[in-house]
């Protein structure tokens, strides 16, 4: 068999027993197809197909068994352990070449299956216009932060930004200029971000970063980099006349643990109000959260939930 498939162009590995046809399945690069005995030392057939496909790990191998032409019962114990299909012997060569075609061209099916589920998978959690983590993907990890932190008492920050007078943008210049900012907005966090800190898109023009094993100081020290970073970025709109403009953004920083956060939720509020005090107090500012200057425009106001902001 080896040599007349191989003369039709397939390539083969063949396996002296069970054993070792399943030590070659789990090997890279995995078979494309398993042709299979049923009668084998060591392990049977019935109980390499079982473990084959009962291993989630290796991707979809078809099985095709070959059976006696006599065996009902083994094909019917082959198909149910999970071939997906069998051949009687003695084997009619062009009925088992047939029959590996359409296998695979059920594996293809399945690759695309699976190729599109992964593309899906990752387009739900990026911002279609920056690129970024959506905000649901960034409250997952944030999450798994939160309890990574936990676990190991590592100290970890988030950054709430805003852009200011945003609107402004839309209003004066229109959305695809409005756009165009946000996405150089997302690229200067971005580059200003390391390698292991999340930058996501948190709503319209607010952006959230988590950045794990740093404290509220350098959170501060970080925040107010990525504040004159985006001071100092000249903004082109794109919009063919070469028009560019300046902006700002106000931000928020918290960090855990903090005696007066008890959860992540908490966290994020304490980031936002932070972020809040940072636009009463004059917006193209950085705020930390519980600072004096935090207390002394946030505490009042938020208890008594009175007056002053609009
Ligand atoms: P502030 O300094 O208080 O933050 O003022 P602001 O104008 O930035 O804030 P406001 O919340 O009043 O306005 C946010 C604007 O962001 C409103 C909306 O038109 C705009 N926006 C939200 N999402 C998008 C988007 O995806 N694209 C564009 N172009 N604009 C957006
Ligand atoms: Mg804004
Ligand atoms: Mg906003």
């Amino acid at each position: 068999l080896r040599a007349r498939l191989e003369a039709r162009g397939y390539e083969t590995v063949s396996a002296r027993d069970g054993r070792q046809a399943l030590e070659i399945a789990a090997q890279e690069p995995h078979p494309d197809l398993i042709l299979l005995d049923v009668m084998m030392p060591h392990v049977g057939g019935i109980e390499v197909a079982r473990r084959v496909k009962a291993n989630a790990a290796l991707p979809f191998m078809p099985i095709i068994m070959q059976t006696a032409l006599d065996s009902t019962e083994h094909t019917v114990e082959g198909l149910d352990a999970g071939a997906d299909d069998y051949i009687t012997k003695p084997i009619n060569f062009a009925i088992l070449e047939a029959r590996v075609r359409t296998q695979l061209r059920i594996k293809a099916l399945v690759g695309e299956v699976q190729h599109q589920k992964e593309e899906l998978e990752r387009l739900s959690r990026i911002d279609g216009l920056t690129g970024l983590d959506n905000r649901r993907h960034l409250e997952e990890r944030l999450e798994e932060q939160f309890e990574h932190a936990n676990r190991l008492h590592e100290p970890f920050a988030i950054v709430m930004c805003d852009l200011d007078k945003f609107k402004s943008v839309n209003d004066t210049y229109g959305h695809q200029a409005g756009d165009a900012v946000l996405r150089q907005c997302a690229t200067i966090l971005k580059s200003a971000a390391r390698e292991i800190d999340r930058v996501g898109r948190y709503g319209g023009e607010e952006f959230m970063l988590i950045l794990p094993g740093t404290v509220l100081d350098a959170a501060v020290t970080f925040a107010e980099r990525v504040r004159k970073a985006v001071e100092a970025h000249t903004f082109d709109l794109g919009d063919g006349r070469g028009t560019t403009i300046r902006r700002t953004m106000s931000l928020g920083v918290a960090g855990w643990p903090h005696p007066k956060i008890a959860n992540c939720d908490g966290l994020v509020r304490a980031a936002d109000d932070a972020l809040y005090v940072a636009k009463e107090t004059g917006r193209n500012r950085v705020v930390r959260f519980d600072s004096p200057e935090f207390l002394a425009h946030h505490e009042p106001a938020h208890l008594e939930g009175a007056s002053g902001g609009d």
